[in-house]
C-alpha cells in the first residue's frame, strides 16, 4: 500500500496540558521525520513564535498535488496571539508556506534578513499579500512579545542564512536553521561560532540543530574546492555549457559566472524562478554580473556555441522545468551533439529517478552530463556530523531536540548530542505535532497535538484530501465503472438489467454484468428511499466488494440510478 499520509491521530500522548506558568512550550508542525515544511511554534507567556513556515514537495503517491503544508489548525484559535514569524532562510521549504498562514492572517509580522525578505516578498505578491516585515541582521537583539530573539550568522547554501536564540522567562533556546560551516565561503560570511560559544557559557537549556546530514560522517568541503571542477567544465567543454542549479544557490552561480567570465563566454538566465531571483540577488549586491556578460537566451542562441552559456532549473528533474523540457526537445533551446550540461546540485533523496531519468535523456540528445556521480561540482549546505559534534561541544546544550530531517537522521543527531555529554534522557527525537514543555532547564513530552499533510492544488490550501488522494491513486492502478440502474420507484425493482461502462480497464465480455445480481440483492435489501442517493451509495460500495473478491480490482465505482 503506498503510503499517502501520516500523523493521524496516533495513540499515545494526547492534548496536552495547560502549559505551566513560567514554561515554555516547543511544537514543530513540520519538518520532524521528513525533508521539508519546516515549521516551529514557541509558546511563552500565553503568546506564540513561529521559526520558519516551509513546503514539502510532492512524491509520486500525491498524484496532481503541487506542495504540501504544514497543519496550522493548532494556531487557528490563537493567530491573534502569534508575535512573529522568524525565516532562518530564504529556501522553499522555510518559507513556502508562509503565504498560506498570511491567508489566515495577514498582519502577522516576517522577521529575516534583507535577501530572505526579498524572495518572500516577490512570492508573496503572486498571492496578492502585502506582508508586515522587519528586517533584521546578525547581531541584531530585538525583543517581539516575551521574545527576546538575538540573531547569528549561519552559512548555508543560500546568502544571509540565521540561527535564532531565543530568550524568555524559560530560558535560552538557540534554533540553528539549515547551516554548515565552511571556513571559507565565497561571500567570507561563517557561521558565527563566537557566538555559538558565548550563548554556550550563558547556558543553552535547549537546541534545535540542523539534522539533514547528521548520518554524513566527517566535513563538507568547502564550496570554493569546487572550482577545480568548474573550471575544468570551462576549459574543456567544445560548444555550449548548460548548468542547472537551484534558483536560490547564488554563491554557486557566482562561481559559474566568474568561470564564464574568466574563459569569455556570455551567460543568460532561463526559468522563470532563475530569472526572477538573479535580478532580486543583483539588485542587492548579492550577485556580482560582469557589465555585458548577461544577454537574453534568444540572442545567445545566435552567437558562436563556444561562447554560451545558459543558467536554468530543473537539476532535480522537475518536468515542468527548462533542463527537463530542453532533454525531452520541448523548449525553444535545442540541446546538440557536443553541450556540455553542468547539474550544480545536490540529488535531495526521492528524486533519485527523474534525475536518473533526466541524465539518461540529456545522454541520448549527445550531451556530455557532469554531476555530483563524476565529478566534485557540488557540496551539500548541511553540516556532517563531524561540525555538529564541535557545535555540541561549544554550545553545551541541557536538553537537544534535532530538527530538519528523517527519522535517521534525528537520530543520529541525537546519538552526537549523547556522545558529547548531553543526557540521554534529555536528547529528545520527536515527530510532527509532539508537544515538549522546557521549565526548570528541563525538556519533557507533554503531548500531541494535530499535524497533518495539508495539500495544495493551484495555489488553494485544503484543495485534495487524504480521501481524495485514496481516489486517485485507485483510480491510477484500478480502473473506474460507472453503472446505470433504471429501477422502478414503486416496486424498487431493476426495470431491466444494469450497464456497465469501465474506464481504464478492460474485463472480458460478459464479466462486470454478472455483478447484476449484487445489485438486485442490495436494492432488497434497502430499507429506506430506493433511487436516492443513498442507494446510489450503497450499491456502489456493494459492488467495489464484489469486484475485490471476483476481480482482484478495486475500481472507483459510481452508480447513477435512474427513475422509470
Ligand atoms: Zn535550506
Amino acid at each position: 500500500m503506498t503510503r499517502t499520509s501520516r500523523h493521524s491521530a496516533p495513540a499515545g500522548p494526547q492534548t496536552p496540558p495547560k502549559l505551566d506558568k513560567g514554561a515554555m512550550r516547543i511544537v514543530s508542525l513540520g519538518g520532524l521525520e521528513e525533508i521539508g515544511r519546516n515549521m516551529t511554534v514557541f509558546e511563552f507567556g500565553g503568546k506564540l513564535l513561529i521559526v520558519d513556515c516551509g513546503v514539502l514537495f510532492p512524491e509520486e503517491h500525491h498524484p496532481g498535488v503541487d506542495l504540501i503544508l504544514p497543519d496550522f489548525s493548532y494556531l487557528r484559535d490563537r493567530l491573534n496571539d502569534i508575535v512573529g514569524i522568524v525565516l532562518t532562510h530564504g529556501h522553499e521549504d522555510h518559507i513556502g508556506g508562509v503565504p498560506y498562514l498570511l491567508k489566515e492572517r495577514s498582519d502577522i509580522p516576517l522577521i529575516s534578513a534583507k535577501l530572505t525578505l526579498a524572495f518572500i516578498k516577490t512570492k508573496l505578491q503572486e498571492h496578492r499579500i502585502t506582508a508586515k516585515t522587519v528586517q533584521v541582521k546578525e547581531g541584531d537583539r530585538k525583543k517581539f512579545g516575551p521574545f527576546d530573539l538575538e540573531f547569528l550568522a549561519v552559512n548555508h547554501s543560500i546568502p544571509d542564512g540565521m540561527a535564532v536564540a531565543i530568550r524568555t522567562g524559560a530560558g535560552l533556546v538557540l534554533a540553528t536553521g539549515d547551516f554548515k560551516m565552511d571556513q571559507f565561503p565565497l561571500d567570507g560570511r561563517i557561521t558565527d561560532l563566537a557566538g555559538f560559544a558565548r550563548l554556550g557559557e550563558e547556558g543553552v537549556d535547549l537546541f534545535l540543530p540542523d539534522s539533514t546530514n547528521a548520518d554524513v560522517p566527517g566535513f563538507q568541503i568547502s564550496e570554493q574546492d569546487l572550482a577545480p571542477a568548474i573550471d575544468e567544465v570551462f576549459r574543456t567543454a567544445p560548444r555550449r555549457i548548460i548548468v542547472s542549479s537551484f534558483a536560490s544557490h547564488i554563491h554557486r552561480i557566482q562561481q559559474v559566472i566568474d568561470a564564464a567570465h574568466l574563459y569569455g563566454r556570455k551567460v543568460a538566465f532561463v526559468g522563470r524562478s532563475m530569472v526572477r531571483n538573479m535580478k532580486t540577488a543583483r539588485e542587492l549586491g548579492y550577485l556580482n554580473v560582469p557589465r555585458g556578460m548577461l544577454v537574453d537566451f534568444k540572442e545567445l542562441d545566435k552567437m558562436a556555441p563556444t561562447k554560451a552559456v545558459l543558467i536554468c532549473t530543473g537539476s532535480q528533474g522537475e518536468p515542468m522545468a527548462a533542463l527537463a523540457r530542453m532533454a525531452s526537445q520541448d523548449h525553444m533551446i535545442d540541446l546538440t551533439e557536443g553541450d556540455t550540461v553542468l547539474l550544480a546540485s545536490s540529488l535531495i533523496p526521492g528524486n533519485e529517478t527523474s534525475i536518473y531519468r533526466l541524465i539518461n535523456d540529456l545522454t541520448k540528445l549527445g550531451a556530455n552530463v557532469v554531476h555530483k556521480g563524476n565529478a566534485k561540482v557540488h557540496v551539500s549546505g548541511h553540516a556532517s556530523a563531524g561540525e555538529l559534534v564541535y557545535c555540541y561541544n561549544l554550545v553545551r546544550p541541557r536538553n537537544v531536540m534535532p530538527v530538519h530531517g528523517e527519522h535517521r537522521h534525528l537520530k543520529a543527531n541525537a546519538e552526537l548530542a549523547v556522545r558529547t555529554g548531553v543526557d540521554p534522557k534529555r536528547a529528545l527525537v520527536v515527530e510532527d505535532g509532539t508537544t515538549i514543555d522546557l521549565k526548570d532547564g528541563v525538556a519533557r513530552v507533554s503531548g500531541q497535538v494535530k499535524a497533518d499533510y495539508v495539500y495544495v492544488e493551484n495555489m488553494i490550501a485544503g484543495a485534495a484530501t487524504e480521501e481524495s488522494l485514496q481516489d486517485r491513486i485507485r483510480l491510477a492502478e484500478d480502473g473506474a465503472v460507472t453503472v446505470l440502474a433504471i429501477v422502478n420507484p414503486d416496486s424498487g425493482k431493476l426495470e431491466e438489467d444494469p450497464e456497465f461502462f469501465p474506464v481504464g480497464f478492460a474485463p472480458a465480455a460478459g464479466e462486470l454484468e454478472k455483478a447484476t445480481g449484487i445489485v438486485e440483492k442490495t436494492l432488497a435489501g434497502l430499507k429506506g428511499d430506493k433511487t436516492g442517493p443513498d442507494a446510489e451509495k450503497a450499491i456502489a460500495e456493494a459492488l467495489v466488494r464484489w469486484s475485490d473478491r471476483q476481480l482482484r480490482r478495486k475500481p472507483v465505482v459510481t452508480v447513477v440510478i435512474v427513475e422509470a
